[in-house]
């Protein structure tokens, strides 16, 4: 996600953060060969089926879901949890500016595993489904359920406005579990605690009469009312927007099919973001390796409080316009970043609670980096002051720039985890020149591709590709080492 200069960022650092919203003033495509190379293996991915109806006129969607759980398993397990984040829109807790006019939630009922009906235990966004056997490795398992989803009115991310249904995070989503356990890791607003592995999506909308749908899968723009069918294979998450009030520009940027969806009101900024669009798809896949699906919709509005833009796979939102030392200007640099995000986040993935700078860093530095090439825009002053600021606040709140998401407070969230990585990825252009940066870059894409990376991968990478240590290079930037040590030293 990319932040506006709204309050969310205020208290003392307000004048560095002014300019950080400011940063929008500069601040090989072979999809067929990467896809069926990726589908020939086994596939280990939990395969999501769901039929939903919207009703339009409450706001809410039936669902029917089964979940088919990948047979790759390390040890037997008992159980199975899935998040259930429109739970949140229910006792709102967060900031008041973005509490919802309307409450929304999701009601689970008929669970079952392997046709045999189970127990579910819902504890605020969490769900426990336990199994009736243990499942074991090489055992695959249906877990089958109904729901029924309230949109909220107002929500952030998930929401309703005019005749649009915002569907993010709209269906029970499965909780990953890796070595170090079930991930059940909370919701939050600033940041984005969304961390998932590949799937597999088949879903099925019913919409009434004159609604289309734009989703993360390739859509039938011009299929109005009725059923529509999608599918994605290989994603991390499937978002969908119902809607009769978005109109499309179109185009290609090489084979990918680019469409920016827009509103009433928005005919100033469309071709210049549709641009923006074709053109950033090209510049990112040319760098770091081509993008690996049909479609991509930017999809223009107001994502929530505070949050200019927001990225699902094959699917982007960002506001029309953002705010500039020149004034508003239309918000190139948050569909630039929300792009950059389909390289890391949706194909190398990275567990966004537990290391927010990976995705969110190497995002924001290619963003960075499409302002400079593409539209002149330098921000290597302004990551000066970046670097000042975030040794202050490392000195002061002992935080550094690699820690969890939950660590921070929120006013120096985007500081720490967006802006220093940021200034680091230049710093390492200055020392080993752009072309190696690029090179790490495409190999750590290449290499992680549908998987999830660690900070550790990227500096394995790094120092490879490099053939230098970089590691104290790294140490410095992220977990302010020469800092510490420095400071250790005047002190004794
Ligand atoms: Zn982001």
């Amino acid at each position: 996600m990319k932040f506006t200069n709204q309050k969310t960022f205020s208290v003392s650092i307000s004048a560095i953060l002014v300019v950080f919203a400011m940063s929008s003033t500069f601040l090989k495509f072979h999809p067929s060969t990467t896809e069926s190379k990726a589908n020939e293996a086994v596939v280990d991915r939990p395969h999501y089926q769901i039929e939903a109806t919207y009703d339009d006129q409450n706001q809410v969607v039936k669902g029917k879901m089964k979940v088919d759980l990948p047979e790759s398993r390390t040890e037997p397990q008992k159980e199975v949890y899935f998040h259930l984040y429109p739970n949140v829109f229910q006792n709102w807790k967060y900031n008041k500016e973005s509490k919802p006019q309307k409450p929304g939630f999701i009601k689970i009922q008929n669970v079952k595993v392997d046709g045999n009906a189970v127990k579910q235990e819902v504890r605020n966004e969490i769900m426990k489904v336990s199994l009736p056997q243990e499942l074991g490795k090489g055992k695959s398992a249906r877990i089958e359920m109904d729901y029924t989803l309230q949109l909220p009115k107002g929500g952030t991310r998930l929401n309703t406005f005019k005749h649009t249904a915002f569907l993010a995070q709209w269906y029970p989503m499965l909780s990953v579990k890796d070595k170090e356990g079930w991930h059940n890791e909370p919701y939050t607003t600033v940041g984005d605690p969304f961390y998932t592995n590949m799937s597999d999506f088949d879903v099925t909308f019913h919409v009434p009469e004159g609604y289309q749908v734009i989703s993360t899968a390739k859509d039938p723009i011009t299929k109005k009312g009725g059923e529509i069918k999608l599918t994605q294979h290989q994603v991390r998450d499937f978002a969908a927007v119902i809607t009769k009030d978005y109109q499309v520009v179109q185009g290609k940027s090489g084979n990918i099919q680019v469409n920016l969806w827009y509103l009433a009101g928005m005919d100033d900024v469309k071709e210049e973001l549709h641009k923006a669009a074709v053109d950033g798809m090209k510049f990112f896949g040319e760098r770091f390796g081509s993008y690996p699906y049909e479609e991509i919709d930017v999809v223009l509005g107001e994502t929530g409080y505070g949050i200019a833009g927001m990225e699902y796979p094959g699917l982007v939102t960002s506001v029309p316009k953002a705010p500039s030392l020149k004034g508003e200007v239309p918000a190139v640099n948050v569909v630039a970043h929300e792009l950059a995000h389909q390289w890391w986040y949706g194909v190398v993935g990275n567990n966004q609670a537990k290391e927010p700078w990976l995705d969110e860093g190497l995002t924001s530095f290619s963003e960075f980096l499409y302002m400079k090439k593409q539209k002149g825009e330098n921000g290597d002053e302004w990551l000066k002051k970046v670097v000042t600021r975030t040794n202050q606040i490392h000195d002061s709140l002992h935080v550094h720039s690699a820690q969890k998401l939950y660590d921070y407070p929120d006013e120096v969230y985007g500081l720490m985890v967006y802006l220093r990585p940021t200034a680091m990825m230049f710093d390492l252009v200055g020392q080993i020149g752009e072309d190696k940066v690029m090179k790490i870059m495409s190999t750590y894409y290449q290499k992680f591709q549908y998987r999830t990376a660690t900070t550790k991968d990227f500096i394995q990478v790094a120092n490879e590709v490099s053939g230098k240590n970089l590691t104290s290079f790294f140490d410095q930037w992220l977990y302010f080492k020469a800092n510490d040590s420095k400071n250790k030293k005047s002190a004794s």
